[in-house]
């Protein structure tokens, strides 16, 4: 495991509330993970005394998408991609993406997304409004990318950190008008169809109110149920569920190379002569920035970017794989003030413990990454991927 140091460098500045949020837009269901109120000592520098080797992959020359494989770095704005790219010495795998577009995150009643709305938009291709979950700002139920994968008879999967009852996964496979109704969220998943599901957030699964054991229906309905990320590697056919936390997994550092591990082998699993659509969340980038631990933050996007670079490499093989990397908001107003490349150290400032507004990252390397070239809305996202499905043999 990486050794890092969390140096106290400054005073944390006070009284710099301009940009600060009012409670409601606070991701309150974080509060139920049990590092919601810890004390981990972060203080405004940060240094990584060991980067990790990135990947070099080739473009590719092919026209033709066969697969979609969907990166969104939860709360992964530009600040938080330039501070993980100075922190791991100037290298990140995304640096290898073909092509660079910008996606403006903003919602119909509010400047400032939550992961339900940016989330749908990326997943329906629809503009909403703030908290819903795969609907329209009208409240009707829109398709999601996913579904029209299924339609076109590819194998379909989600893999995050989180709990897989969260925004950004149920955005892409249920509807509702407001995030919190995760029992209802949970309870989706069993006739969804979807190949591979993994992530966290067991505890919507089993014990509910309701009386249900959702792992139960789902292993009747055939799907193989692992609850330890060391049963991953010995998986051999799909569908498969894997829930590794009662709500939220470890930090990075604490839980390995889950997400690295289950996009390798939902990629091995879902390959088919039809192709598949993936999903894959770094999802935690944006909790650690509602709470300014910087240090846990980067740990989070190297973690994805680390299985970035194993899908890249996939990709460049393959040559028929589109994979696109996004973010469904930015997290935290962070702001890189200084620091070193060569050191690779970095200096900080948080301006709210909220979401913050700005246009966010959309990277794209395979066949057809062009479509994702210039500044556009979060569901234009949505909608070229949708157009990319529609058009496939
Ligand atoms: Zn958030």
């Amino acid at each position: 495991m990486k050794k890092i140091f969390l140096l106290l460098s400054a005073l944390m500045l006070l009284g710099t509330g301009l940009m600060a949020q009012t409670a409601e837009e606070l991701d309150k269901s974080r509060d139920r993970s049990k590092y919601a109120n810890d004390s981990f000592k972060d203080g405004e520098t940060y240094t990584v005394t060991t980067p990790y080797e990135t990947v070099t992959v080739a473009p590719v020359k092919g026209k033709k998408v066969k697969n979609i494989i969907l990166m969104i770095g939860d709360g992964m704005g530009v600040e938080q991609v330039s501070c993980g790219w100075v922190l791991n010495g100037g290298h990140l795998n995304m640096d290898n993406m073909q092509a660079c577009g910008y996606s403006r995150t903003w919602t119909y009643d509010k400047l400032v997304t939550d992961s339900g709305a940016g989330g749908t938009s990326i997943a329906c291709g629809v503009k909403t409004k703030y908290a819903r979950i795969g609907q329209d700002a009208e409240g009707n139920p829109v398709k999601s990318v996913l579904r029209y994968a299924q339609d076109k008879g590819m194998k379909t999967g989600l893999a995050v950190t989180c709990r897989i009852n969260d925004c950004t996964p149920v955005d892409f496979i249920a509807h509702a008008v407001n995030r919190k109704d995760e029992p209802a969220l949970a309870a989706e998943y069993v006739n969804c169809g979807v190949d591979w599901i993994s992530g966290g957030g067991i505890e919507f699964w089993r014990n509910r109110e309701d009386g249900r054991d959702l792992v139960k229906e789902m292993v009747d309905k055939g799907y193989t149920f692992i609850d330890d990320p060391k049963d991953i590697q010995g998986l051999t056919k799909g569908p498969v569920v894997g829930l590794f936390a009662p709500l939220e997994m470890e930090p990075a550092l604490d839980r390995g190379p889950v997400l690295e591990d289950c996009a390798t082998k939902a990629i091995e699993l879902l390959d088919n002569k039809k192709g598949f659509f993936l999903m894959i969340e770094g999802s935690s980038i944006d909790d650690w920035c509602h709470r300014h631990k910087v240090g846990y933050s980067m740990e989070e996007l190297f973690d994805f970017d680390r299985t970035i670079g194993k899908v890249l490499k996939w990709a460049e093989q393959d040559g028929e794989t589109l994979v696109i990397v996004t973010a469904d908001h930015a997290t935290g107003g962070l702001t890189l003030i200084k620091g070193s490349i060569d050191e690779r150290t970095v200096n900080v400032h948080f301006s709210t413990k909220g979401h913050n507004g700005i246009i966010v990252p959309v990277f794209a390397y395979g066949p057809h990454a062009e479509d994702f070239i210039g500044v556009y809305e979060n569901a234009e996202i949505g909608r070229r991927i949708r157009n990319i499905i529609l058009k496939k043999k």
